[in-house]
């Protein structure tokens, strides 16, 4: 069996063929169906001249098409690349050009800006779950009338298998390329080493799949596997609720705030029913402690909390099982991984640090992309000696674990003295009116810089600026504690659930 991301379905597909892959509304596929239409798209792709190293963009939410899609194009040895959902035309357009795709997979809900963005870059569009009102060539119609491809390519573990644009908070975004060896390794070491994923598993997919944690911690772990995945198109606390109790979901694998809304909508809901879960996984931002314990003490199970970046397929650390879990950590790296701490301002070589002091952290090992596409002087600057640097400031202990202390570009320069948000919000979250919070600079014109806390109240709680000052006062040393206090009814969310800092800050400066 070639080592491809095409693999991870065909082999579960030739394993078990009749086993549920993917569960939407009512509608349950089976792996030989999710296989047979993906090498049914695989063969609209070839009939366009799509071959290997080609680029397929798709802009689909979490649906069956997206699965289609990816593996679809996967198996020609095709280069995917999925586009966040939430892009206007002439960012699309902008994805399109830079990764130079050939075609370009559009659903139905998204042609708004999809299809202006396909028109502005001159790349041929297909859509999915169409409407009439564009006139474009069904890619899902087109599949059923054709003959699947009889056999995958194989590809060179070396071979680029996904491109993933970060969000570019400095400049545009750049095209992070994954090859087939950066994912498979990544899917392995997970199943393996840190969540013991079977066949029996169910998994709530309410990650997005255009994003690393999803993509590859949530559908291709629980394809290689042979679990079923229950996608979930929008997240929100009451229906991944609803929908973990009909189905049985044994899997939760979320960011931070999903945890907060899980816990919410339990709170609220009537009867206090839970689903049976087995596996509770956190990343992508950090996960308060409160938050942490109070899950663990209404599920009864370990919530194990990973990191990572789009740039390392994306899972770097683990609390692994089999490991000793040391809550507030991210655990020590995977399997084939290295990770350490440097010093932060050299940017041009790596100087170690020892252990337990802050720096920037550092990791090599099979998980680091390939670079960035179309652009060797930022893969330059971002891998040095095959370390790529993070841009996270964070410890090691003398076990190995790391604890993120918070991103470089979100720290606080107040006075000459270096704040960490996450350590300001750990505190705050244990204020009986703070529901959810979000430390940021905002500009001051003697400090430099001031400690902000926007804050979502807990619901009924009409919480006090000064209070909350006052009280964080105590708790924190006189260069950390907000002196602003500003309240919000929601936070700004990426489309994988996180807080957009840098939007609270564009709002609040
Ligand atoms: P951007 O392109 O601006 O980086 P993004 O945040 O969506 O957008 P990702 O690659 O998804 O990009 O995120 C990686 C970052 O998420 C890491 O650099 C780190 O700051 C943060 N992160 C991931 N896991 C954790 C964690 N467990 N604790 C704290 N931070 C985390």
């Amino acid at each position: 069996m070639p080592l491809s991301v095409a693999s991870i379905l065909a082999e579960t597909a030739a394993r078990r063929p009749n086993h549920t892959a993917l569960v939407l509304g009512d509608l349950r596929l089976p792996y030989a169906a999710v296989w047979d239409q993906a090498k049914r798209y695989a063969a609209v792709f070839r009939a366009q001249g799509i071959g290997p190293g080609d680029r397929v963009s798709i802009l689909i939410p979490n649906t069956p098409h997206f699965v289609f899609a990816y593996y679809g194009a996967a198996a020609l040895g095709a280069v995917v690349v999925p586009v966040h959902a939430l892009l206007r035309a002439e960012e699309i357009e902008y994805v399109l050009k830079d990764s130079g795709s050939k075609l370009f997979v559009c659903a139905g809900p998204l042609l708004g800006e999809g299809a202006k963005g396909a028109e502005l870059a001159g790349v041929p569009l297909f859509t999915v779950l169409g409407t009439d009102e564009i006139d474009a060539p069904r890619l899902d119609d087109l599949a059923q009338q054709t003959d699947p491809i009889a056999a995958y390519e194989q590809a060179e573990p070396d071979d680029v298998a996904v491109i993933l644009y970060t969000s570019g908070t400095t400049g545009k975004p750049k095209g992070a390329m994954l090859t087939h060896l950066n994912i498979v390794m990544n899917v392995d070491t997970s199943v393996i080493s840190s969540f013991d994923t079977t066949p029996d598993d169910v998994v709530l997919g309410c990650l997005p799949l255009f994003h690393s944690f999803g993509q590859t911690v949530s559908l291709n772990v629980t394809f290689r596997a042979g679990g079923t995945l229950v996608l979930m198109p929008r997240f929100d606390g009451p229906g991944a609720l609803a929908l973990m109790l009909k189905e049985k979901v044994t899997n939760f694998i979320a960011v931070p705030t999903m945890y907060i809304a899980l816990l919410d909508a339990l709170r609220n809901a009537e009867g206090g029913e839970k689903p049976p879960l087995r596996l509770a996984i956190s990343g992508g931002a950090s996960l308060p402690l409160a938050v942490l314990e109070q899950f663990e003490q209404v599920f009864q199970i370990p919530v194990y909390e990973g990191y990572g970046l789009t740039e390392t397929s994306p899972v770097a650390t683990f609390n692994q099982k089999g490991w000793p879990t040391k809550p507030g950590t991210v655990g020590r790296p995977i399997w084939g991984v290295d990770a350490e701490i440097a010093r932060p301002e050299i940017e041009e070589r790596i100087e170690f640090l020892p252990t337990g002091e802050l720096g920037e952290i550092v990791i090599r090992g099979h998980n680091i992309m390939k670079g960035y596409l179309n652009r060797p002087e930022a893969t330059a600057e971002a891998i040095v000696d095959r370390w790529f640097r993070t841009g996270d400031l964070g410890t090691k202990d003398e076990d190995g674990y790391i604890t993120i202390v918070d991103r470089k570009k979100d720290m606080v320069l107040r006075g000459g003295f270096n704040v960490y948000p996450r350590e300001v919000e750990e505190v705050l979250m244990r204020h009986p009116d703070v529901a959810q919070v979000a430390v940021i600079a905002v500009p001051h014109p003697t400090h430099g810089e001031e400690v902000c806390a926007v804050i979502v109240p807990n619901p009924g709680a009409s919480p006090d600026k000064e209070q909350i000052i006052g009280w964080a006062k105590t708790h924190l040393a006189g260069h950390k504690y907000p002196r602003i206090i500003e309240f919000v009814d929601a936070f700004p969310l990426g489309p994988s659930g996180k807080v957009l800092k840098r939007e609270l800050k564009t709002r609040f400066h």
